[in-house]
């Protein structure tokens, strides 16, 4: 049985990726419907075989309903749009940003819990295979114990990317509520324990409204330091993932070629290796000359992370559906991700370091 779909905001996301992705033999939903204010918009909604509908009433009203509406409008309407869904009896996932505010964001949770509907939102990146070869290494120990954990992306042509109702702020635009969010998503569900303190750079470089670089530093309660970097416009790249450990260090590149490189230190104090050439001599004294590379390793995605697997949001939220799983994007994760990005508009306005 295939699950009817419905989608407010049919766009280049609904448009391209959604419909492409629940109309995939091995995803269980089907499109039926799609509101959008844009008459060329519905035209092609309608060319892709959904019934059109210029007004959310009358879309709310479709014959038969949906199982799951899906609301991929510009960012400062999802929370209008998915609160007149649920209460009219659907369920919601909205596309990221979630909202434009932590307010607007408890108002569409207040209102799932209202109207006894699921409310969950698209953080697809949860599933990059990058992102699933850094956790999975984490957590098999590759590094030991990690105490601080890099993660950016990195634009080579200024801000491309700013174009339209991204570069307005009273549209939710800005890099950190596109790229940051899903980032400091990723960062977060890595990450369980409590934030302490937030500290962040965001500010626009190229754009004239909103940021289109940020620097967002999160302090946990053990210590641990996860640092994220949405980098508009540097012809030069750092890596994606950069991760410190107490046993050692891993990187990665580039997100597309999903290559972790590790090096581990050696524990054992008897024996004397020489330090490699590429570390600063300055910063080492004799007795660390003793600990130093134990070993090298290089590994590749293996087959059993399929590259950036997006498909598995809606494959969860089916499996939800049916009763039999546990739904992965939990609106109280998406909030504490919320109150991290506005701490960090707050510390890069008033120059401070928030404390949770
Ligand atoms: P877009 O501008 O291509 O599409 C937005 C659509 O919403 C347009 O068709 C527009 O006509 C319609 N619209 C605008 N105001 C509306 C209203 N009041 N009611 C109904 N429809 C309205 O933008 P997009 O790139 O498709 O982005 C849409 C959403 O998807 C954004 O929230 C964006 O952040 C998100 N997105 C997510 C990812 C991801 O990886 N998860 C990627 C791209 C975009």
């Amino acid at each position: 049985m295939a699950y009817k779909l419905g989608i407010i905001g049919y766009g280049g996301m609904a448009g391209g990726y959604h419909i492409g992705t629940v109309r995939r033999e091995d995803i269980p939903f089907e499109p039926a419907a799609a509101f959008d204010i844009d008459p060329a918009r519905l035209a092609e909604a309608e060319k892709a075989g959904l019934k059109a509908y210029s007004n959310l009433d009358d879309f709310l009203a479709h014959e038969g309903g949906y199982d799951l509406v899906l609301v991929a409008t510009p960012n400062n309407y999802h929370c209008e749009m998915a609160c007149r869904t649920m209460e009219a009896g659907f369920n919601v996932m909205s596309e990221k940003p979630v909202a434009i505010s932590s307010d607007e964001l408890q108002k569409m949770i207040d209102t799932s819990e209202k109207c006894g509907k699921l409310f969950t939102v698209h953080q697809n990146r949860r599933w990059d295979r990058d992102f699933v070869m850094i956790r999975q290494a984490i957590a098999e120990g590759a590094v030991g114990k990690p105490y601080m954990i890099e993660s950016r992306i990195q634009s080579p042509n200024g801000n491309g990317d700013m174009y339209n109702w991204r570069g307005m702020k009273d549209h939710g635009g800005g890099m950190l509520l596109d790229w940051g969010v899903h980032l400091l998503d990723q960062l977060l569900w890595l990450i369980k324990e409590p934030v302490k303190s937030v500290s962040a750079n965001v500010f626009p470089l190229w754009s004239e409204e909103v940021d289109d670089y940020s620097k967002v530093i999160i302090t946990f309660e053990s210590g641990l330091v996860a640092q994220m970097e949405v980098v508009t416009y540097s012809p030069i790249a750092l890596p994606r993932w950069m991760v410190y450990g107490d046993r050692g260090a891993m990187t990665m590149q580039d997100a597309g070629d999903a290559k972790i490189k590790v090096r581990r230190i050696k524990k054992d104090e008897n024996v004397v290796i020489d330090v490699p050439a590429y570390v600063d001599h300055r910063m080492i004294t004799r007795k660390q000359k003793r600990h130093f590379i134990e070993e090298f390793e290089e590994f590749e995605a293996p087959e059993t992370v399929p590259n950036n697997d997006w498909g598995s949001v809606y494959k969860n939220l089916a499996g939800v559906l049916a009763g039999t799983e546990e739904l992965i994007v939990k609106p109280a994760e998406v909030m504490r991700t919320f109150r991290v990005i506005e701490a960090a508009f707050k510390s890069a306005e008033e120059g401070v370091t928030v404390r949770f």
